[in-house]
């Protein structure tokens, strides 16, 4: 493995600033895509079962804020591809959560933070101590 890393550094070294620039726009987005496939891999490993009674006589059943919706036809319950994860429950779009964590990777204060993602003060509070307890449990 360490062989591997060598290689990759040294074809590194050769490469032109645009490239550099290229490949850092390319690892970035392939970053961004990362948190979507995530939740929708968590979404396929349940099976697609009822998170209130874990029936699998699931449906579609539209899509509200570009995510999934689904319709539980033993208990009459809906439920999204969030269900069981952090973003369970959230108002907010997925975009606001990357674009706060981002400010935290970014080392930016709350107050910072809550600013950039248009949300209140104690919402970016609550929302820090929600990632965090997500870092420390991993
Ligand atoms: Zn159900």
């Amino acid at each position: 493995m360490p062989n591997v890393l060598k290689t990759i550094k040294d074809l590194l070294s050769h490469l032109s600033e645009d490239e550099r620039l290229e490949l850092q726009a390319y690892l970035k987005r392939d970053q961004d895509i990362s948190l979507e496939e995530l939740l929708r891999v968590k979404a396929n490993a349940h099976g697609l079962a009822c998170p209130e009674c874990g029936s699998t006589h699931v449906v579609r059943n539209g899509k509200r804020n570009g995510m999934q919706r689904y319709f539980c036809k033993r208990c009459k319950k809906s439920f999204n591809e969030l269900h069981d994860t952090f973003l369970q429950r959230s108002q907010k779009d997925l975009s606001v959560w990357k674009t706060y964590i981002q400010c935290m990777v970014d080392g930016k204060t709350i107050r910072n933070s809550a600013i950039i993602c248009d949300i209140s003060p104690s919402t970016a509070f609550y929302w820090r101590h929600k990632i965090l307890d997500i870092v420390y449990k991993y």
